[in-house]
């Protein structure tokens, strides 16, 4: 007997289809509905996926298709918003359906872990409380009963903290039969709960036309507030949110990747009297469900509103009382998702809101030019803050020629006085290279060898702490030769200078100084970076040597000069979108400087002197430089005047990729005549300007048109052939809608 009806299920496969099967035995049609995961045979693999449809019109043989293994939820965890942003992403990507809903999914539940928060044994006291005559000839019993009495604990303790703080099983049992004690099973994520400790400040006439508008406006609206650093645009974004929470509201707040720090929840926390959970990279798979499954269940009734902050992903956070969104840094990278379905947070973020009918607010201090020209043609609302709030002002900017100055470890000599003034006056100092180890190449002056990866075409980069040669696009590792390979001199040598060699050269130049070094290397264990940064918050004069990982977020009072070394080496790339992130890095770490009552000034050691955008920057503002970036994109027509799709493919065999590309072209050519199409041009295939990385050779191909909608159409209509090209099946590709690099 063939079954009344069929499921439609979506699975996390790079095959753009959905996949058609039978109910479970004994089921009916009432216990199915869209959003629902099951678990089905697929292959030799059972997989997790969900159901899109239930139909009586299945695809193949009925006869040939298997019931589902599993049905895991009795009702949708998803709500529908979240899931619509599912069906778009798999739209306006282009990339299989089955993907895309997986996306929206913490780890665990798409490996189809029931949806149930992890509990654990806590211990309250009672609220009648016996005569503490009862325990009196148990001294480790009346022990534990103090230390609960400790302040901050009387609502009680984690069973797993009491046994670290060295009671036994044996002695919490005592007090619980006792009566004292009453054991409980409670969530074990438990959000970081506001203090309501900070009140808000008096906005500035800026700041307060801003909030005005924000408040002024119902429903969807998206508001792009450009405001330089310091200029209180968090402060507005606190008080844009605090009416939304007062009636129990939820918000959601998206950072960069190096955003999310303690000091930013921190300001955040300590405003309201509202519940925040943070969703980042460092949580593991299980406190991850738990943060979402928290923020799925938020209810009105209990009156409490809550804050979810988090990074990229976070923007799938089901979150059923959504009132507003926050973008901080909005044209931060890391809101581009760099592999499978590569979205854009951002835009994703506008997307989610426009489908809640409910405000959006995109902030930075170096707007995208996307979004400056949304906010300048009226799709956004624009606001602009042009002062820093309270005292503080703009650090000067200064820029520094070194093809006539000496130069030693990366630093020029002349920036030796300026150190030490800045830290005779009691204040520090901080040094930007965006080049962590000791220096990005090795090279031998008697040949010109230069340690390459072999698996990249690229550099080997030199550490010493601890020695070793390292690729930083594929993680090879290797010894530092002692000799040159090639002609077996002695003489090889670091060339450039990354922030090891800046760390060792400034200690020695100030001995009694301390000198911290933040980059990737020595920040990897979870409290790192703010062990490290203690000198610098208690504000004893110091030296910071740093990469970007020290341009957002943090708030460094007493940083009054920052010298910047090696950002113009942007200037040149053939990245169309290199000028607008060198500038944006320059402001973002200028902006380090003098954030408080003390000037800043920042220094950028140059090369290209000369070069007009760096004036521009220094006489004028980035916003000037952005109104002449966007003058050259619009003549180009380079987004945000035109859009782009960029078609990559890569293989371990040399060629490979090059020559699958060469066949889609074909068919793009054919595709192209056939539907009338010559807006859309296409240029490639092309190899990528990093040939070879990781083993892999890498070509592009490029696909633009002036119209968006265009664009979308023809790729709409090729998607099909290329999944059907045969005989390259060693390539992997992928298709990058909107672009943000081309590495
Ligand atoms: P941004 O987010 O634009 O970098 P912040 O909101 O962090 O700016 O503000 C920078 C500093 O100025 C913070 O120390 C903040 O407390 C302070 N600040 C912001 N708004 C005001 C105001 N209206 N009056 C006084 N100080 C303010
Ligand atoms: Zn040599
Ligand atoms: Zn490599």
């Amino acid at each position: 007997m063939t079954s009344p009806f069929f499921l439609s299920v979506a699975i996390a496969a790079p095959i753009p289809k959905l996949f058609d099967y039978l109910p479970l035995a004994e089921t009916d049609m009432s216990h199915y509905q869209a959003g629902l995961r099951v678990s089905v045979p697929f292959g030799s693999r059972v997989l997790t996926g969900v159901i899109v449809s239930i139909h009586q019109n299945p695809q193949y043989d009925p006869a040939k298709l298997k019931p589902i293994s599993e049905l895991l939820d009795a009702t949708p965890l998803l709500p529908n918003d979240v899931y619509k942003l599912g069906h778009w992403l798999s739209e306006y990507y282009h990339q299989p359906i089955g993907e895309c809903l997986s996306l929206l999914w913490p780890v665990l539940l798409r490996k189809g872990e029931q949806a149930r928060a992890s509990k654990q044994t806590f211990y309250a006291p009672t609220p009648n409380q016996p005569d503490a005559s009862t325990i009196k000839r148990a001294p480790r019993q009346v022990d534990l009963l103090e230390h609960m009495k400790q302040p901050n604990q009387q609502t009680g303790q984690w069973q797993k903290d009491l046994v670290k703080a060295g009671f036994t099983p044996t002695i919490i049992n005592g007090l619980v039969d006792k009566g004292f004690l009453e054991k409980q099973e409670r969530d074990s994520f438990q959000p970081i709960k506001g203090e309501c400790s900070h009140t808000p400040l008096t906005l500035n006439q800026e700041q307060q036309q801003a909030l005005t508008c924000i408040e002024q406006n119902q429903g969807f609206k998206s508001f792009l507030i450009d405001g330089i650093t310091g200029s209180g645009k968090t402060e507005i974004y606190l008080q844009a949110i605090a009416p939304h929470l007062q009636r129990g509201k939820q918000v959601l707040i998206l950072v960069p990747e190096i955003g999310l720090t303690p000091q930013t929840v921190q300001r955040f926390a300590q405003r309201f009297d509202a519940d925040v959970l943070l969703l980042h990279s460092k949580l593991n798979d299980r406190e991850r469900l738990d943060a979402w499954l928290m923020a799925s269940k938020h209810g009105l009734n209990a009156g409490r509103g809550q804050i979810v902050i988090g990074t990229r992903s976070a923007i799938f956070t089901p979150m059923p009382n959504l009132a507003m969104i926050i973008i901080d840094e909005e044209h931060d990278q890391s809101f581009k998702q760099q592999d499978g379905v590569r979205y854009h947070g951002r835009d994703v973020a506008v997307v989610r809101a426009k489908t809640l009918d409910i405000p959006i607010i995109l902030g930075s201090a170096t707007p995208s030019l996307e979004c400056l020209h949304n906010g300048l043609s009226g799709k956004y609302q624009y606001l602009r803050l042009t002062q820093r709030a309270g005292s503080a002002s703009m650090p000067e900017l200064q820029i520094l020629n070194i093809k006539k100055q000496a130069v030693h470890h990366g630093l020029a000599d002349s920036l030796l006085k300026p150190i030490q003034d800045t830290l005779d006056k009691g204040q520090q100092v901080l040094v930007f290279v965006n080049r962590r180890g000791y220096a990005p190449t090795l090279y031998c002056p008697d040949c010109a060898w230069i340690a390459e990866c072999r698996r990249c075409d690229a550099k080997m980069t030199l550490h010493q702490k601890p020695a070793h040669l390292h690729c930083h696009h594929c993680d090879s590792k290797l010894s530092i030769p002692r000799q040159c390979p090639e002609c077996l001199s002695h003489k090889i040598q670091a060339m450039g200078a990354g922030t090891e060699r800046l760390e060792t050269h400034l200690q020695y130049q100030f001995r009694n100084t301390p000198v911290i070094r933040i980059d990737r290397d020595s920040t990897q264990n979870k409290h790192a970076m703010e062990e490290l940064l203690e000198p610098v918050h208690k504000g004893e004069p110091c030296i910071i040597v740093g990469t970007q990982m020290l341009a957002k977020g943090h708030h460094f009072p007493k940083v009054t000069l920052v010298i910047m070394i090696n950002v113009d080496s942007g200037f040149f790339s053939a990245d169309y979108r290199a000028m607008e992130k060198t500038a944006q890095l320059i402001l973002q770490v200028a902006g380090r400087a003098g954030r408080e009552k003390d000037k800043g000034v920042a220094v950028i050691q140059t090369e290209f002197a000369d070069h007009p955008m760096l004036h521009l920057l220094k006489e004028e503002s980035f916003h000037a430089l952005s109104l002449a970036l966007l003058d050259e994109r619009k003549h180009q027509h380079l987004p945000p005047y035109g859009f782009q799709v960029l078609l990559r493919a890569d293989c371990h065999q040399p060629k490979e990729a090059e020559m699958f590309l060469h066949r889609v072209r074909q068919l793009l050519n054919q595709h192209q005549q056939g539907l009338n199409l010559p807006q859309v041009s296409m240029i490639g295939p092309l190899p990528a300007p990093m040939e070879l990385r990781a083993g892999r050779f890498r070509s592009q191909l490029w696909i633009s048109a002036h119209q968006r909608k265009v664009l979308h159409y023809f790729i709409g209509m090729v998607l099909k052939d290329i999944y059907e090209v045969k005989g390259f099946h060693k390539v992997r590709w992928g298709l990058d809608i909107d672009p943000v690099d081309n590495i």
